[in-house]
């Protein structure tokens, strides 16, 4: 029933937006709640009396809280329900205080009051409310010197009672601040693990020296492709490119050097692409390419493209080098995705075996 209860008071309010909102939420039910009671017991026992201007005081009181819990529960008017339910506690208890005189130390009830506002209207409006409340108490109860508890209320007991609500309400207020400074730094703390974690899932797809997607990102997307092509039957190619003899570039020019020349060849293949097809580096100076919704034919054109571009290209500290590519379609089906690789590599190795700088297609 509680449960049920809770739900029907939460539902309405994202409560993920504000951590703060259910603990606010809940203490100004709970405020109009217990005001709407008292002020219920309040018009019997006047009515008893025969009270009937109390009465009909009360009768007003009872019909505000029932309109702000309106405002709360079903309006979801938080910010104006939280206000009216801290004024009616300011009102209660400065009557309490001033029709009770202390008697029987009364007066420590007024000790709640910063406790339940702060958490209610937040530190700034908080401390305005309890400001205005202390705004009226305090004159109240200085004026009830030598008067209140029978003439037992005296300047140490006001002093003191000062002191005590000036504590409380510092107390309030720090723990609202601070609380709420710890939730903003853990939230800071998550936007920067957010940042930290994209960047490494970048890191795991992504090919140190190129800058270009790695085997793994490749391998991801080409599942995705293949079932793509199953699905629409749509057509899929596959492309192997290779550097030629790339291995004297490094023993004649050094490693870096070697280096320098892949990153310019990544540079030239990514130029050439479009935004749907997928290049990765494969492997040492080995580049593969997916080119979705691309018939063999298409592919051999764009291939083509690349492997002038390349000839026509002069590498700094390198010069001209030329490129074999090897190409083959993708059929559905899981066993197919190594087997357009094999296929595609077989035809790198016909492009090289004749002669290279060629396209060949299997
Ligand atoms: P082919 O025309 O038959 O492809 O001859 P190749 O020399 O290009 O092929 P081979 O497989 O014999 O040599 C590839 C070379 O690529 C050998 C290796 O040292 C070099 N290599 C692989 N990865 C890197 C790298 O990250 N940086 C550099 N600088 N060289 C690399
Ligand atoms: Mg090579
Ligand atoms: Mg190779």
């Amino acid at each position: 029933m509680i449960k049920e209860w809770v739900n029907k008071m939460t539902s309405g309010y994202d409560l993920s937006s504000n951590p703060f909102l259910y603990r606010r939420l809940s203490m100004t039910v709970a405020l109009l709640s217990i005001t709407l009671f008292a002020f219920v017991v309040f018009s019997v026992i006047n009515f008893k009396a025969g009270k009937y201007l109390l009465v009909s005081l009360d009768i007003c009181v009872i019909a505000l809280a029932l309109f702000s819990l309106h405002l709360l529960l079903i309006k979801k008017k938080i910010e104006l329900a939280s206000i009216v339910a801290t004024i009616f506690l300011l009102v209660f208890l400065l009557a309490f205080s001033f029709i009770n005189k202390n008697n029987g130390f009364g007066l420590v009830w007024t000790l709640c009051y910063p406790l339940f506002v702060v958490p209610i209207l937040g530190t700034k409006n908080g401390l305005r409310m309890i400001g205005l409340f202390y705004l009226m108490l305090i004159p109240m109860a200085y004026n009830g010197i030598g008067i209140w508890d029978y003439g037992n209320w005296d300047n140490t007991s006001f002093l003191r009672f000062v002191l005590a609500s000036f504590t409380i309400v510092f107390i309030a207020y720090f723990f609202e601040s601070t609380t709420v400074k710890a939730y903003n730094t853990i939230m800071k703390i998550r936007d920067k693990e957010k940042v930290y974690l994209k960047e490494l899932e970048n890191l795991s797809i992504t090919d140190q020296l190129t800058g270009l997607h790695n085997r793994r990102y490749f391998d991801e997307h080409f599942a995705l492709e293949q079932m793509k092509v199953a699905r629409y039957g749509n057509s899929l190619c596959l492309m192997m490119i290779d550097v030629d003899h790339f291995k004297s570039v490094n023993d004649q020019f050094g490693h870096q050097v070697g280096d320098t020349v892949l990153r310019e060849f990544a540079k030239l293949l990514k130029n050439r692409m479009r935004g749907s097809d997928i290049l990765a580096r494969w492997g040492g100076e080995e580049f593969i390419v997916l080119l979705p919704a691309t018939k063999l034919e298409d592919c051999e054109i764009i291939a083509e493209d690349i492997r002038r571009a390349v000839e026509i290209y002069s590498f700094s500290q390198v010069g001209k080098l030329t490129t074999s590519i090897g190409l083959s379609v993708v059929c559905a089906g899981d066993s197919n995705q190594r087997k357009a690789i094999q296929n595609a590599d077989s035809a790198l190795y016909q492009a090289k075996e004749a002669g290279r700088n060629r396209v060949q297609r299997l």
